[in-house]
């Protein structure tokens, strides 16, 4: 039996650091406060990783290459290190990661509430086990908590709905033609996957950048690593909604939409109203793959110059440049359709989510409900935030980056204490170093 699940359960007790999630974030986030000495624990809904293991499709492999997507201290063993991780070997791993770190994580128990204590340093947290008081909570719930499907969507019995993180394999679906609204990483590797089993499929194209999957022998990821693009602390001024198509999929390929219509998908534009059976979209599907196809572009470019600027000896990919000719969706664009004698019986919202902190009772939100922090550290005191996009740069809600993002979090934590424990040296001594584990 695994040390970390056996956590004696107790009606009330006493931590220094709650940790609420115990997917990648929370482990991260457990692994640095260990090498403070913090003591904490972690609590947990479901089961470790558990949005890797049952929130996803069941084809999902990391979209980024094993050496890339992980923590510093394990590598994966289930594929070689430029290879592409499923989605259940990312859960075990975390599984496995959590093992090898000691991670004090509690399962099956939700935090129902948290409120700030008064009166006295600390919260009190109501969990589905019982009360837990806590002087700091770690938020490490996730930045794809809420499927959002937007209010456009139709109310039409004749159709299946579902959202993509509902979305398991093409089987799911009736027969029929679908309708797959985004096309972001999610969107696109659906869409595929779905034309692949033989399907009909009309792909809603928003604004999006489409990396290479790999550019003169080096993967996309590498490439934004060394032109420091993960490290960009905000998307670009009007980009804010560009969402990145990408996939990991049958080993790795770009996504190129002209090729993907080349294969028989019907590219739309942004899907913008629904009227009985007739869905209407916006005149941007040329804007937007025109745009794509400039951000694709710029990358190689940017790519040469550094091959360049660095004297490096990798091997000139004229080929790369190539675009193929506007396919037919493009040259005369559906703006309406008619679902049902196009034969749609089926929409997939890949939408993107949306945050829930209802349960988290304290002012450490903006009028939208979205945290206001500085690189996680609330402005709330004693209130931290993990993983959520671009929580200190453009990698936070990704493997890597939020292990980096944690280290942050959990060196601001350790600097407070020191100074909590010079103020409070001798009376609450006892309470700011009980410890479950
Ligand atoms: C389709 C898809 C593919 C992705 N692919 C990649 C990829 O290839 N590479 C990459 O780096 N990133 C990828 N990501 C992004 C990111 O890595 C994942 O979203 C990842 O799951 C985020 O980890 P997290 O720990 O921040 O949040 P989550 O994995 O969402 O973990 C949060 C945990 O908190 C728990 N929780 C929530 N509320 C409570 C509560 N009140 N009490 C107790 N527990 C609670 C949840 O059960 C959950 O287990 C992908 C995301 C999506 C949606």
């Amino acid at each position: 039996m695994k040390k970390y699940y056996k956590v004696e359960q107790m009606k009330k007790e006493f931590i220094d650091t709650l940790v609420i999630g115990a997917g990648q974030a929370g482990i991260a986030a457990s692994e640095h406060l260990r090498h403070h000495s913090i003591p904490h624990l972690v609590l947990e809904r479901d089961r470790i990783a558990e949005r890797w293991r049952t929130g996803r499709w069941d084809s999902l492999v990391a979209n980024g290459p094993a050496w890339h997507d992980r923590f510093p201290g394990l590598a994966f063993d289930t594929v070689g290190p430029d290879g592409f991780v499923a989605k259940d070997d990312v859960a075990d791993y975390f599984e496995k990661y959590a093992q090898k770190i000691e991670a004090p994580i509690r399962t099956g128990v939700e935090v129902k509430r948290a409120v700030r204590n008064e009166g006295r340093q600390g919260f009190t947290v109501e969990t589905s086990q019982g009360t837990i008081e806590a002087n700091r909570l770690i938020v490490a719930t996730g930045p794809f908590q809420t499927p959002v499907i937007p209010a456009i969507a139709p109310e039409n019995d004749r159709l299946m709905q579902i959202h993509s993180a509902d979305y398991k394999n093409p089987n799911q679906l009736p027969e029929g033609a679908v309708l797959v609204v985004g096309a972001g990483s999610s969107g696109v590797q659906i869409a595929e996957e779905l034309l692949s089993a033989g399907k009909k499929v009309y792909l809603s194209v928003g604004p999006h950048d489409r990396p290479p999957r790999s550019y003169r022998n080096r993967d996309f990821c590498w490439w934004l690593g060394v032109l420091g693009l993960w490290d960009m602390p905000a998307a670009e001024p009007g980009k804010e909604h560009v969402t990145i198509a990408v996939s990991g999929a049958h080993g790795g390929y770009t996504i190129d939409f002209r090729q993907l219509a080349a294969k028989g998908m019907n590219l739309v534009g942004v899907t913008k109203s629904f009227e009985g059976e007739k869905v209407h979209f916006h005149a941007d599907l040329v804007t937007n793959i025109n745009n794509g196809d400039a951000n694709y572009l710029a990358l190689l470019d940017a790519a040469d110059e550094y091959v360049e600027r660095n004297g490096l000896d990798l091997p000139e990919e004229p080929e790369a440049r190539h675009i193929l000719p506007d396919p037919e969706c493009m040259k005369n664009p559906i703006l309406a359709l008619d679902m049902q004698e196009a034969g749609i019986t089926s929409i997939i919202w890949a939408t993107g989510y949306a945050v829930d902190y209802r349960w988290l009772e304290v002012d450490a939100f903006d009028e939208k409900g979205r945290p206001v922090h500085q690189r996680g550290v609330s402005i709330e005191p004693d209130v931290y935030f993990l993983g959520l996009p671009w929580l200190s740069r453009r990698g936070s809600s990704f493997i890597w980056g939020v292990w980096h993002d944690a280290k942050h979090v959990a060196d601001q934590i350790a600097i407070r204490r020191k100074y909590e424990f010079y103020e409070t040296s001798t009376q609450n001594k006892e309470l700011a170093t009980s410890s479950s584990f």
